[in-house]
């Protein structure tokens, strides 16, 4: 695709999408989508990201958009329900979002609430399903002591692993020394997405299990060779991305040569409005294959003028870190 500004913002639709359940403080999800000669791409980083680190999930749209994707393993990926931080009687509906799903990732340790807010979260959906598999997310929001006494809180729930627990990789790596003795595994996630070397969480042995997103690593490309040369098991995840994003994180959960934990590619499903056809659970699993926006709804959910200059703006002052 040219690089040019002028081309690539010929080529974008920004739309403003509602959520069914507030998520990282937002209720509505904005996403800009590119069209390119091999299909769609979507370029959607959280807006208070700065250019050189929105410019990564630009490149990654920007590859999905213009090249083929690369062989698929398996043409289904099984993903996991993923429950926001609400209180235990909404957790029943969320739930019910998701078909067949048998895995949950719940979020804890959300600013405003207690440890107590999230043992009776992960209560529930135990409560709610016996067999599921449950991991817990923190989003680093806990420091080393924190997470101690959360996981011992937490670990009667049987879970499958507790997610970037606390923010920085050395705190990682001193809470999994203690932990290890209660078999709970870590994963890790803004420390692979965020770092400048998406490495460093798996060479200083701070993790078990890395969380891979294809946006934030550059596109499906450079996250498989991060997944190959982490030497871990790995989580596809998405960002609360358009139907067209999660296809591009089902390509990349489709082309690694191992898939042992669901992905987080379910959240279509959190989302009251999309651009296609939504890419939706149905029993457990999403399709590995592309999605083009419906014209009808690329107009119906189209930002406003004012949103449409400011991604053109941050487009012009990514293109430089590119
Ligand atoms: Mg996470």
């Amino acid at each position: 695709m040219d690089l040019a500004f002028e081309r690539l913002a010929d080529r974008m639709h920004v739309v403003s999408l509602p959520l069914a359940t507030r998520f990282r403080g937002v209720d509505v999800r904005e996403v800009a989508l590119l069209s390119g000669d091999a299909g769609w791409g979507e370029w959607s980083p959280f807006l208070e990201y700065g250019p050189e680190e929105a410019a990564r999930w630009l490149a990654a749209a920007i590859e999905d958009a213009s090249l083929e994707r690369p062989p698929l393993e398996r043409s289904r990926v099984p993903v996991n329900a993923t429950l926001p931080a609400v209180a235990p009687d909404a957790v029943a509906g969320v739930l019910a979002r998701y078909d067949g799903c048998r895995t949950v990732k719940v979020k804890v340790a959300e600013r405003g609430q207690t440890l107590a807010d999230d043992v009776a979260r992960v209560a529930e959906v135990r409560a709610l399903l016996p067999d599921a598999r449950i991991r817990v997310d923190a989003n680093g929001g806990w420091g080393v002591d924190e997470a101690e006494t959360a996981v011992r809180a937490l670990e009667r729930f049987d879970l499958e692993y507790v997610e970037q627990p606390c923010a920085t990789v050395p705190e990682l790596a001193e809470l999994r020394s203690r932990v290890h003795r209660l078999a709970i595994p870590i994963a890790a996630d803004e420390s692979v997405r965020k770092a400048t070397d998406p490495l460093a969480v798996a060479r200083a042995g701070a993790a078990d299990v890395v969380v891979v997103k294809a946006q934030p690593l550059g596109g499906v490309r450079a996250a498989l060779a991060v997944v190959a040369e982490a030497g871990l098991p790995a989580v596809v995840s998405s960002a609360l991305d358009s139907s067209v994003g999660l296809s591009m994180g089902a390509a990349l959960a489709g082309a690694l040569p191992e898939l042992p934990y669901d992905c987080g590619l379910g959240t279509g499903a959190l989302l009251a409005a999309d651009v296609a056809e939504p890419l939706v659970p149905v029993d457990g699993s999403i399709p590995a294959v592309r999605v083009a926006p419906d014209p009808a709804l690329l107009a119906a959910h189209a930002a406003p003028p004012e949103r449409v200059a400011h991604w053109r703006a941050r487009l012009a002052a990514c293109l430089p870190h590119l």
